[in-house]
């Protein structure tokens, strides 16, 4: 950039910013690709925005809380742990972020996963920190040894991943938090559809911290909010570098009154758990190559007349989204270009989906 009257800064001067996935303005579309939830939030929300605002809006002349205390507390009970060990951003993106401010620079070195959440190299750039990416193995294995002796402050581990699906073992979790010398990030964003969460063992360790998110097992990804649990002297360096007032009031009065409604959300999660059961079946009885989810979305290998491959992905991508039908898609990504990542959504979703996929395959 020439000819200005400033300069940018260092970092920031070659960063390209991350891609969010496509919100398409208008209706008629089949949205599966930025792994929201298919259903509507509790119906406790709308009552407890609504009291929040009372009638005239005047609670919103006021600062909220700036700790978020109430949501604190209520994700310190919903996973069993103490309060003081849970901070809250707006959404896990910006913990991810202070997590980078707090323990990542041009000397402290991040790690993370290849293929996995696009958003942490932009985040590391940012801070000026090397990224040190691993690739999986056969079976989306993770090289135990390699992340140990990294010598990265920081190794994020998105489980289940993204945009892959799978989710690891808990003895795999274990053996990272017992080697790993620096600060170990557990990025649970999808773990309300599998069967752990790493939110209790992370407050009991001392260099472990869990990051959860309200947007896609709560529903609440409009209303942006994210948690994160770890030893209280990590959650007290985050707060450091958090923005004073980071959640504003109606999302914290959302966020309180779905953590106090997990009855309502189990049944919904278990029909999500359900469809991308049958997705998977759909997609095994084509023949297609896919990760086992333990997500609300599934990594599929489209194929076509026995090919795979970029252009067989990027002519299924488009194909969908002339039926407006979205799905996620990474074409300039050599390691996934030749896949789609699909959310699951609801039931005649899914129908419509499966009819789609096989008129793509019977079209010449
Ligand atoms: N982590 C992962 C792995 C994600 O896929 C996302 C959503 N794109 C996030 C974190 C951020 O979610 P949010 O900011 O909506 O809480």
């Amino acid at each position: 950039m020439q000819n200005k009257p400033y300069k940018i800064s260092k970092n920031v001067e070659t960063l390209s910013a991350y891609t969010p996935g496509e919100q398409p303005q208008g209706g008629g579309w089949v949205k599966l690709n930025t792994n929201e939830f298919p259903y509507p939030p509790s119906p406790k929300i709308r009552a407890a925005v609504l009291a929040e605002m009372g009638g005239d809006c005047a609670s919103l002349r006021l600062y909220p809380e700036p700790l978020s205390k109430k949501v604190r507390a209520a994700a310190a009970k919903y996973y069993g742990v103490h309060e003081d060990n849970v901070i809250v951003g707006n959404g896990s993106d910006d913990i991810l972020n202070l997590i980078m401010r707090a323990f990542g620079g041009e000397d402290l070195k991040v790690a993370a996963m290849s293929p996995s959440y696009s958003l942490y190299p932009v985040l590391a750039k940012m801070q000026g920190a090397q990224l040190e990416e691993f690739d999986f193995g056969p079976q989306c294995k993770l090289p135990l040894e390699k992340i140990a002796k990294s010598g990265a402050n920081v190794f994020i581990l998105t489980n289940p991943n993204a945009p892959l699906g799978a989710a690891f073992a808990e003895a795999d979790l274990k053996y990272i938090a017992d080697n790993f010398k620096g600060l170990f990030v557990i990025d649970e964003a999808y773990a309300p559809f599998s069967n752990y969460s790493a939110a209790k063992f992370a407050a009991g360790r001392e260099n472990v911290l869990a990051v959860c998110t309200s947007s896609k097992g709560w529903g609440l990804a409009g209303m942006r909010v994210g948690w994160a649990v770890a030893d209280k002297n990590i959650i007290e360096i985050l707060d450091r570098v958090r923005d004073s007032y980071n959640v504003d009031r109606l999302a914290q009065a959302a966020a309180v009154a779905a953590l106090e409604d997990a009855e309502y959300y189990s049944g919904l999660v278990a029909k999500v758990v359900e469809e991308r059961g049958k997705a998977e079946e759909f997609f095994a009885s084509l023949g297609w190559d896919f990760c086992k989810s333990s997500s609300n979305f599934i990594f599929v290998r489209p194929r076509k007349n026995g090919a795979g491959g970029r252009d067989v992905a990027s002519e299924l991508f488009d194909f969908l989204k002339s039926e407006k039908i979205l799905v996620r898609y990474w074409k300039g990504d050599p390691k996934i270009c030749d896949g789609l990542r699909i959310t699951v959504g609801t039931k005649p979703e899914m129908q419509k989906l499966k009819e789609s996929v096989l008129k793509w395959i019977s079209k010449e």
